[in-house]
Parts: structure tokens; C-alpha cells; sequence
């Protein structure tokens, strides 16, 4: 059994109660580690030392704060083995997976940020003859960064490092679901030498430790992905105080696929795009509107495919792990039920797999019009839906249909057909015959339901710094 302790003020600690979560192997369904349930006594020892370390590390060269993040990444870097291990047995996803994707996201998250500080530049605006006018960007002090459980360390990074880099000090929490990386994080930062307090990481669950973080008075801002009814609470609480927030939130997303598309491209990336991660990424395309004229061959290649999917334990060569919880696992097999009961013919999967841990069969679901609720609500695991549809508008209204607005996939090769698809779809982030290239230099988040604000590039180093116009008479 392992214990995983808070990171605060440099040291990793137990919690001042002494009370702790279970946390579990989602492969197998059994507890492998307790982990602090924080309270107000660790938040307040936390915010010392982020409110004690924030003059020293604000006013830190920018070099010098790139070099302790760039140290930082090549730490992750050389413990890829142990990282990706942690994942995979916090979350379920394949190991193969976590050593490609997460870790190295992870790296390159601090890398890009350190590298982003140095060439970055600020604006001035000059009144010929009378005046200059110069923005500086302030870092905001304490900072909240609150991730989710699909990609834990890939996303908490993503707000550390453009929080840290920008001059703030930092009290993260992650998932209760997902912790194990986040307390691996905390030793690394020790090793990299990053001075005590600069980052603090308190566990525990998001009803609890992380709503008195949202509250408490000296967090300037929060940096929040999750679901899209807890950003909504966490919008009201930080609207009291006027608090900045980033809120990246679920998604429901449309992959459109025209007939004049590369079509085995599009069925392999379709088949990526709905079950990496086992559907458990917000980007994931969970509704697939294929063109009536190639609907029937579409559906007989996608769930061809689909069915040669290989589920299983995630330290051996598999597409899909288990799903994250058994709470989650319930969740996904109710709408799956729920869309049986409303009349949908389940292509392929549906059901759970009946072996030890949280394994749900890739499902593929077709008969149900876009209002339906399995094509409403977000299930976040290994079901997508199959819609056809008859041409460009019908495609455009089918793709808007839900609240949500975070990512669209379009299909074809039709340069001028993409252009006007893209530009009149709701969502932050289009990809045009492709899926998840990302360019950390984008702006990343949704619209609607799907968030508030942007992350990424420029964006996040906005984010976390309050601009300030000083104007000098000449
Ligand atoms: P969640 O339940 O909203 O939790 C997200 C984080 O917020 C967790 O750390 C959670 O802690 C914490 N939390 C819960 N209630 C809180 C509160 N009142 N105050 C402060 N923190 C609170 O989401 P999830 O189930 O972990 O993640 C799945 C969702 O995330 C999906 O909807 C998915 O689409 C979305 N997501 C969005 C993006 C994006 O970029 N837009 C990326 C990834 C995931 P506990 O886990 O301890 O409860």
C-alpha cells in the first residue's frame, strides 16, 4: 500500500488531520493507495508558504525561473518509466499510451512555457510628441490549479507551468481519482530545486479541499478543467470575489465526414478519435454525421475496426484500458441503457466486460437523431454515435445541436467546403482531416457549455498576469 502525502512549502507532508482517501487500480478494482483528504489547516500552511515564496520567485530573473523549469522538464523526462507506470495504474489508461503521450506532454508543457518567457515581449503605445505608454504584465501572487482525472499529469501541467513561469506561486489539486503523478511531481520539484512554497499540491476531494481553495481569499485566480455543472459552480463561487477564472469544460463532439473525404483516413482517425483514452478525453469525437451517399460503407469499415479493438490490462499491448472508476463505468453503461431503452441499435459493445476492474466494450450506437440524449450529453467513455446526414447545412445544424462547443472534426477535401463548415461551427478548436494536432502555441477551449477563456500559448501567459499601462509624459 502506498501513501502519497501533500507537497507544501517544499516538503511532502502528511495531512494535519490524519485522514485519508482510498485510491484505486482501476484494472483490477482494488485500493493500492490512500492519499491525503486535505483540510482548511493544509490550505492555510499551503498559502503561507505560496503567499511567503511569491515576492522572492516574482522577482526572479525570467531566465533564472526558465532554468528551474527546464530542469524540471528533464526530470519527467528521465523518469518516463516510473511516470507512465503511475499513470496507467491510477487511471487505467495503456501504459504504451502514457509513455507517448502524457509524460512527454508533461515535459513539454514546462519546456514550452520556460522557453515562452524568454521571447516574449510587451507592448507600448506611444502619443507622439507627449506621451509612451508601456503595459507591464504583473504576475496575479497565489494561484488555484484544479485538473481532472482523464489526463492528470499532462493537464495540471499545462497550468502549472504557464502559472509558474509567469511569476505565481501555485497551490495545485488534482483528481482524487488520479493522484498518484501529481505526489511524484512534488518530489521532482524538490529535486530540481525549485524554491519551497513556489509550488504547493494538496489531495483530496474536489467538494471539499478544492471548493475552500476556490473560496479562500488569497487565491487570485483558478485555472479549472473539468465538468461542465462543477465550472459552474466554481464560476458562482469566484464571481463573489471577482476572481479570474479559466474554465475548460466537457464537450460533446461532432466529427463531420463529407463524401469526397479520404476515406480510410477518415475511418482509422474516426476510430482514434472516438476510443483513445477509452473515449475518456474531452476531444474525443463522440458523435460521428457521415454524408448519406457513403453512410452504409462508412458504418461496415468504422465498426469493422471498431470490433478489432483490443480491451484489456493496460501494462500489456492494448487500444483500451479500463474506464477510470467504477462510478464512471456505472455512469457510462446508464446512457448506453438509457439509449437501448429509446430505441438505438447498438452496432457493436454495450455491455461491461465481465472480468476483474472497470472494462466497458467499445460501443458503437446508430438510430438515434441528434436531440436524442445519448447524443446530448457528454458519456466520456468508449461510445460514439453514427448520424447521417444529407448535405452541407443539415451537416452544420447537426454538428450545433448540443450546448457544448469544444472541439469539431471535419472530413473532406473540399478546401472551400472545410472553410465554411469551420467557420460556422460553434466549437474553440476545429480540425480539418486530422485529430489532436496540437501546437501548444493555440488557443485552446471551448465555447458554450464547454468553458470561458482560452489556455495555450499566449493566451495562458495572459491569463495568469494582470496587465498594468504605465504612461510616462515626455
Ligand atoms: P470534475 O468532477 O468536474 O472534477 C474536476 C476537478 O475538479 C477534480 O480535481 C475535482 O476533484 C475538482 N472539483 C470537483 N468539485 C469541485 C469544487 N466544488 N470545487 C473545486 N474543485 C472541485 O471532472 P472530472 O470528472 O474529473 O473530469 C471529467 C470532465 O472533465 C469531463 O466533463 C471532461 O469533458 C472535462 N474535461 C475537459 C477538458 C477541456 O480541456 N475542456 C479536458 C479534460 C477533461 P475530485 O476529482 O477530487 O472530485
Amino acid at each position: 500500500m502506498i501513501t502519497l502525502k501533500n507537497f507544501i512549502g517544499g516538503e511532502l507532508c502528511d495531512p494535519a488531520h490524519g485522514n485519508y482517501l482510498d485510491n484505486y487500480n482501476p484494472s483490477i478494482g482494488e485500493v493500492y493507495a490512500q492519499i491525503p483528504d486535505s483540510s482548511q489547516e493544509d490550505l492555510h500552511a499551503a498559502v503561507n508558504a505560496a503567499n511567503a515564496a511569491f515576492p522572492m520567485w516574482s522577482q526572479l530573473p525570467i531566465g533564472e525561473r526558465s532554468k528551474h523549469l527546464m530542469k524540471l522538464a528533464d526530470l519527467i523526462e528521465a523518469n518516463l518509466d516510473q511516470l507512465a507506470a503511475a499513470e496507467s495504474q491510477d487511471n487505467g489508461k495503456p501504459v504504451s499510451l502514457a509513455r507517448k503521450v502524457d509524460i512527454p506532454r508533461a515535459a513539454a508543457n514546462f519546456r514550452f512555457f520556460a522557453a515562452a518567457i524568454v521571447n516574449d515581449g510587451t507592448s507600448a503605445h506611444i502619443m507622439e510628441g507627449q506621451a509612451v505608454n508601456y503595459t507591464r504584465r504583473a504576475p496575479l501572487g497565489v494561484v488555484g490549479c484544479i485538473s481532472p482525472w482523464n489526463l492528470p499529469l499532462y493537464l495540471l501541467t499545462w497550468k502549472i507551468a504557464p502559472a509558474l513561469a509567469t511569476g505565481n506561486c501555485v497551490i495545485a489539486k488534482p483528481s482524487e481519482v488520479t493522484p498518484y503523478t501529481a505526489h511524484l511531481l512534488g518530489e521532482l520539484v524538490q529535486e530540481a530545486g525549485i524554491p519551497a512554497g513556489v509550488l504547493n499540491i494538496l489531495h483530496g476531494r474536489g467538494a471539499g479541499i478544492g471548493q475552500m481553495l476556490v473560496d479562500h481569499a488569497d487565491i487570485k485566480a483558478i485555472s479549472f478543467t473539468g465538468g461542465t455543472s462543477t465550472g459552474k459552480v466554481i464560476a458562482r463561487s469566484a464571481a463573489e470575489q471577482f476572481k479570474k477564472v479559466s474554465l475548460e469544460l466537457g464537450g460533446k463532439n461532432p466529427v463531420l465526414v463529407f463524401d469526397d473525404c479520404e476515406f480510410e483516413e477518415a475511418v482509422a482517425t474516426s476510430v482514434r478519435s472516438a476510443f483513445t483514452n477509452q473515449g475518456e478525453i474531452c476531444l474525443c469525437g463522440s458523435r460521428i454525421f457521415v454524408q448519406e451517399s457513403i453512410y452504409n460503407e462508412f458504418k461496415e469499415a468504422f465498426v469493422s475496426k471498431v470490433q478489432k479493438l483490443k480491451v484489456g490490462d493496460p501494462n500489456t499491448t492494448v487500444d483500451m484500458g479500463p474506464l477510470v472508476s467504477r462510478e464512471h463505468l456505472q455512469k457510462v453503461k446508464n446512457h448506453v441503457d438509457q439509449a437501448k431503452k429509446q430505441g438505438a441499435t447498438i452496432l457493436t459493445g454495450g455491455e461491461k466486460i465481465e472480468r476483474k476492474g472497470y472494462y466497458f466494450e467499445p460501443t458503437v450506437i446508430e438510430g438515434m437523431d441528434e436531440y436524442c440524449a445519448i447524443n446530448q450529453e457528454e458519456v466520456f467513455g468508449p461510445v460514439v454515435t453514427l448520424v447521417p446526414f444529407r448535405d452541407e447545412a443539415d451537416a452544420i445544424a447537426k454538428a450545433n445541436s448540443t450546448v457544448y462547443g469544444l472541439a469539431a472534426v471535419i472530413w473532406t477535401n473540399d478546401l472551400k467546403c472545410a472553410h465554411r463548415v469551420a467557420h460556422q461551427i460553434q466549437s474553440g478548436i476545429i480540425w480539418v482531416n486530422c485529430w489532436m494536432l496540437r501546437d501548444l502555441r493555440t488557443p485552446f477551449g471551448g465555447m458554450k457549455a464547454s468553458g470561458v477563456g482560452r489556455e495555450g500559448g499566449e493566451e495562458a501567459l495572459r491569463f495568469f498576469t494582470e496587465p498594468q499601462n504605465i504612461c510616462i509624459k515626455l
